[in-house]
């Protein structure tokens, strides 16, 4: 028969998916001999059963009664016994912590006659017993029986006055138990329950219930915790911290959770039960201070703490109790912490002796890593804030308000701060990009192009903020409240919340992006991120390669510990004054002309990419051939229009609208780009392999790497292929040469591909944008954050890879390459490549490396080192 209930002697920290964390960790506890009061636990299994059946599993109450049994027994007194009653408490404890997200239910067992028995217990403490029965009565009401707890909270005031609770006499709370008894009878038609084993059944399934609480819910979205894991419930012994000044409660940390540093954390109320501490209805003292009011268990209390440390090796957070001068512990779990102290204690642990290097690399995350990155606001400055978008490129940005990217630069130029603003960016605002400090639109998602390009360079963005109105001509935008803010305004942006803010907001810089810069690591925050990340280093399978398209970002993926380019986009090498040459090319009339046009673009391109090779010295250079529809470079259809209906328009005016017209496409990403351009388009494949073939025989060294973009079928691949090893072999250079991976059906074809392609690398932002039929541009502002309301997905796809989904697609094609082609280099280069999760899945799925915006390298480097230890420990068990 299946078993539901475990005494706390029978658990251990292990079992949380079956007992929660606060069972596991109070059975872990009552084995270490630590004085925990006893109890019982019961599973996780039995809460999923209820809340799918509506109802208790068979046997439930028996194994529960059967408990109680033995509980009654081990302390010599019955639940609820009128002359000495045994009293426990109902508690929550889900396998992951949701503070006070669920129900928690004390002094059950007390009634008009138990809590007599109570009183004498305590020798005669009146008003204790009476604190203790009203305690159970609101609690009991709220919880179980659905009352508005401020029904409760008048009722006491009332009764308080001015006074401290701690004043009111045995009489006084005497009638407030009578007054709250009258609330439950008005408020439900009912007694409240004066049995105490109903009081316990009903407790327990209240508990239940608030796993599906409206607040648990929400909690459970924005943490991402699964919605399906129920969650356990303790019954414990209880002690009591409110029976007089010899009696207390308290939470403690063994460790500054927000330095790291050992020491006393904690704080203590005396004559006070836990939940006092947390509505804060009196102030606490330091823990400290205790060792004033009860050296005994003070000292007690730090050797558990000692103990707790060298057992979990780990920060511990603690909840205990003083009955009378005897201590007993509630709770411990790992606690939180801050990502500085994350980095600080797992160093710390391993100079101890506690950990290894390798569970130090496991300890910390690649999250905190990027939030130790970006700077960040002065959490203490006040701050005004006037709107909310997409938090699409972390960090602290302040500046005066530009709304053109000419703008933009003209102020920088001056030496003046500045974030650009618009409704949206488009490739030509990349000077301006460039030049600001942050960039701010009102329209787009998190893969729009001032997203990708500010998460490129590492730049404070945020995006899609749809409440401000945002008047490029008259250089000003509106927010919410009629706030306007004109050209040289100073706004501050947070790229890591999303928020926008009036005014300045003063700004602490990363002493940890200086460390990846080249600086000495100097303080102990940064010596302790050095020490993890050259482990990482060793213990990694995945190699780490930048997206970058730039010799400037090149350089810097290089510092930041990027072996390689794994995307070298060549889109924006056709900008600015060789947008002239695109048109040139477009307007070719002939065949001569469109030669002219591709000739005078070869040197060019020939000096882009030897600057890069230099900057990569040696490491390999993926360059992608180019992708966007060619109209992106053509001047804006509306502006040539309005420009053709006047006198001044040129013939050559009329021939671009002529082409931009015929170049028009409804479903542009699924139009005339990638490999269909180059198939299309005679030359210009043949124009961009030339220069890097030139431009790889100029600088010693070189590793080239040719990638055709957009293909779905091998057919296309081995046009372009062909003609590209004939160039190669004609300049005399050799090179890979292979394929993104990212329509759908290319993935499902891999083997077919893998016989044309030297190396995959996945462009997971147009293969989630097909595999899902999501545009990459629109659907994260339209409606993502419906979406994840309504819990259709717990992370937008563009941000960490849908294994389900899109994974399976990436599993099929990697196996089916390599099944093709055995020495197949496989990588992936969309946004995917830097995100912690995605990192795990492209190493379990067996790429050889992740590549990724220069930024993002650390924590995808921390990533796969974190990767591969995981797998050894499940590969172990
Ligand atoms: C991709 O699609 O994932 C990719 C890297 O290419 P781009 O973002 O340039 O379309
Ligand atoms: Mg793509």
């Amino acid at each position: 028969m299946a078993k539901y209930v475990y005494d706390f002697t029978e658990g251990n920290r292990n079992l949380k998916d079956l007992l929660g964390g606060k069972g596991a960790n109070l059975a872990e506890m009552t084995n270490l001999g630590l004085p925990v009061p006893p109890g019982f636990t019961i599973t996780t299994d039995a809460c999923r059963h209820y809340l799918a059946e509506g109802d208790q599993p068979d046997g439930l109450e028996q194994e529960v009664a059967g408990h109680l049994d033995a509980l009654e027994a081990a302390m010599g007194r019955k639940l609820g016994q009128a002359d000495d009653p045994l009293l426990v408490s109902v508690r929550s404890g889900a396998k992951f912590s949701m503070p006070g997200m669920m129900e928690t239910v004390l002094n059950i067992g007390l009634n008009d006659e138990s809590v007599h028995g109570l009183a004498k217990q305590a020798g005669g403490n009146e008003r204790f017993a009476w604190d203790s029965y009203r305690r159970l009565i609101q609690m009991f009401g709220k919880t179980v029986l659905g009352i508005d707890g401020d029904l409760f909270e008048e009722a006491l005031d009332r009764l308080k006055g001015r006074r401290l609770d701690t004043d009111l006499s045995a009489g006084e709370l005497q009638r407030l138990v009578e007054t709250f008894k009258g609330i439950v009878r008005d408020q439900t038609g009912t007694d409240f329950p004066a049995d105490p084993r109903e009081q316990m059944r009903l407790a327990i399934l209240a508990v239940f219930d608030s796993w599906n609480a409206p607040r648990a819910i929400l909690y459970r979205r924005q943490e991402r915790i699964p919605a399906d894991l129920g969650t356990a419930v303790n019954v414990v012994a209880m002690v009591f911290g409110n029976v007089g000044n010899d009696s207390g409660t308290g939470v403690a940390f063994t460790r500054d959770p927000g330095s790291g540093h050992q020491g006393i954390y904690g704080d203590y109320l005396q004559n006070a039960q836990g939940e006092d501490v947390v509505a804060g209805i009196r102030n606490t003292i330091p823990l400290e201070e205790l060792e004033n009011i009860d050296k005994r268990s003070y000292d007690e209390l730090l050797q558990i703490m000692e103990t707790l440390e060298n057992h979990y090796k780990d920060l511990c957070d603690i909840e205990f109790t003083i009955e009378r001068g005897k201590l007993w512990m509630l709770q411990t779990r790992v606690g939180k912490r801050t990502a500085a102290a994350a980095f600080r204690i797992a160093t710390q642990l391993v100079d101890q002796g506690l950990i290894t290097l390798d569970e130090a690399v496991t300890r910390v995350t690649g999250d905190q890593l990027a939030q130790l990155m970006f700077p960040r606001f002065d959490a203490a400055a006040e701050k005004k804030k006037i709107a909310k978008g997409m938090n699409a490129s972390p960090g602290a940005a302040v500046g005066k308000a530009v709304f053109s990217s000419a703008r933009a630069v003209e102020l920088a130029e001056r030496g003046e701060d500045v974030i650009l603003v618009r409704r949206e960016t488009n490739p030509d605002d990349l000077a301006g990009m460039i030049a600001a400090k942050g960039i701010l639109t009102s329209r787009g998602g998190k893969t729009s192009h001032a997203a990708v390009v500010a998460r490129g360079m590492g730049k404070t963005c945020v995006c899609g903020a749809e409440e401000l109105e945002v008047a490029t001509g008259e250089r000003r935008f509106t927010a919410p409240g009629g706030v306007v803010v004109s050209e040289g305004d100073v706004i501050s942006i947070d790229g890591t919340s999303g928020e926008v803010y009036l005014g300045e907001v003063p700004v602490v810089a990363s002493e940890v992006v200086e460390y990846f810069e080249g600086a000495e690591p100097d303080d102990e925050l940064v010596k302790a991120v050095d020490r993890i990340m050259r482990h990482a280093d060793e213990v990694r399978r995945l190699g780490v390669r930048a997206n970058a398209d730039t010799p400037e970002d090149a350089a810097r993926a290089r510092r930041f510990g990027a072996r390689g380019i794994g995307l070298c986009r060549t889109e924006h090498m056709f900008l600015g004054e060789r947008r002239q040459l695109v048109e040139d090319l477009v307007l070719a009339a002939t065949d001569e002309e469109r030669r002219q046009a591709l000739d005078a673009l070869e040197p060019l391109q020939k000096s882009d990419f030897a600057a890069i090779f230099r900057a990569m010295d040696g490491n390999p250079v993926t360059i992608r051939l180019i992708d966007p529809p060619l109209h992106e470079f053509l001047p804006d259809i509306v502006e040539l229009s309005v420009r053709v209906a006047t006198e001044e328009a040129t013939d050559k005016d009329r021939k671009l609208l002529a082409a931009v017209k015929r170049l028009h496409e409804q479903n542009p990403m699924l139009g005339l780009r990638g490999v269909r351009l180059g198939l299309v388009i005679p030359g210009l494949f043949d124009m961009q392999v030339r220069a890097i073939a030139e431009a790889a025989k100029e600088v010693p060294g070189a590793r080239p790497e040719i990638m055709i973009p957009l293909v779905a079928t091998v057919q296309e691949l081995e046009a372009v292929r062909e003609e590209s090893a004939r160039i190669l072999t004609e300049v005399g250079v050799e090179a890979l040469i292979g394929t993104m991976i990212e329509v759908p059906r290319a993935a499902l074809t891999a083997g077919q591909i893998a016989e044309a392609a030297e190396f995959f690398s996945f462009g997971t932002n147009d293969l989630t944008q097909m595999a899902w039929g999501f545009s990459r541009d629109d659907v994260e502002a339209a409606f993502f954050s419906q979406y994840l309301d309504l819990g259709i997905f717990g992370v937008s796809p563009f941000e960490s890879l849908d294994r389900d989904g899109v994974g399976r697609l990436v599993a099929i094609a990697v196996r089916e390459g390599r099944a093709a082609r055995p020495d197949l280099h496989i990588g992936i280069c969309g946004e995917h490549g830097g995100d912690p999760d995605s990192v795990h899945f492209c190493h379990e799925v067996g790429m050889d490396y992740v590549s990724c915006s220069p930024f993002r390298i650390p924590v995808a480097r921390l990533e796969a080192g974190r990767a591969a230890l995981t797998e050894t420990d499940s590969d172990t068990r």
